[in-house]
């Protein structure tokens, strides 16, 4: 994003980052003071010509289910509906209404494992300028289904059916009107209401098209679900068959990106980035 904007000349006004290991949800007294800090040098950061939100899409917070749709709205009340807000995050993202409401774009990684972030960047940053200088005027649509599964089949780089799914909604980027897809497989560990996996098209000045393609992204990925369930083992069977190895050493490991995902209330931590 950065480079990006001083490619065009413009000037960058950084706000704060922060992350953290996946885990259990955050207090909301961390959150609250993140989001205070963050909200407060974006008002003093005016005159601004457009907002960039770097998020992952996966964060929770006690009592708070969609935490980054939370700050999109606020940057959303804060700038009016005249400022772009350009959003990106992870493929492994819960995309709620509420980001897709108050964002003007959002666009999220293609690959896992992930090694886009610098590209996502750029192309998030492009679409901004392209809204400002009145290349394109973005309307949106999420088909969301009911498929929550761990990331063990969902390799971009491979025959997994999530990487045949992905080809498939990138493919779509190559249709007359189309400035971008996006695909996602939910973070699976968390908690909450509307969770789903699906793909968000961004198109135009389209909103039908944007709302035909989404649904042609839904049903495929639908079709595909039963092909992106893990084969799972109790516990104790994944012992025994460790036994059944010779040599080692046997490692038993949740080997789907996000160890400590999902962990139980009062682990003081969840991932939210911002900058
Ligand atoms: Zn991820």
């Amino acid at each position: 994003m950065l480079n990006t904007l001083r490619d065009q000349g413009a000037e960058p006004v950084p706000l704060i980052f922060a992350s953290m290991c996946s885990a259990g949800p955050m207090t909301r007294e961390c959150y609250h003071q993140l989001k205070n800090e963050w909200f407060e040098r974006l008002e003093r950061s005016f005159p601004i010509e457009g907002v960039l939100l770097p998020l992952h899409g996966s964060a929770l917070v006690d009592g708070l289910n969609d935490p980054e749709g939370d700050m999109i709205q606020a940057a959303r009340e804060l700038v009016g509906p005249d400022v772009p807000i350009v959003v990106t995050l992870d493929l492994h993202a819960h995309v709620t209404q509420q980001m897709v409401r108050h964002a003007d774009v959002i666009v999220a990684r293609e690959t896992y494992p992930h090694h886009d972030q610098y590209t996502t960047g750029q192309r998030a940053a492009r679409l901004l300028f392209d809204i400002l200088v009145g290349n394109c005027r973005p309307t949106k649509a999420m088909g969301k289904v009911p498929v929550i599964t761990s990331a063990i089949h969902g390799s971009t780089n491979s025959d997994d059916p999530f990487a045949d799914l992905m080809r498939y909604t990138k493919a779509l980027e190559q249709r007359d009107g189309v400035l971008s897809t996006s695909l996602f497989l939910i973070h699976p560990y968390m908690d909450c209401e509307n969770m789903g996996s699906g793909g968000l098209v961004i198109t135009n000045d389209d909103p039908d098209l944007a709302e035909s393609l989404a649904l042609e992204i839904a049903e495929r990925y639908w079709d595909r679900r039963h092909d992106l369930e893990p084969k799972m083992f109790m516990a104790s069977a994944a012992i025994a068959k460790g036994l059944q190895v010779a040599g080692g050493p046997v490692i038993l490991v949740e080997a789907a990106d996000c160890c400590g995902g999902g962990s139980c209330r009062g682990q003081h931590s969840s991932v939210v980035c911002s900058c």
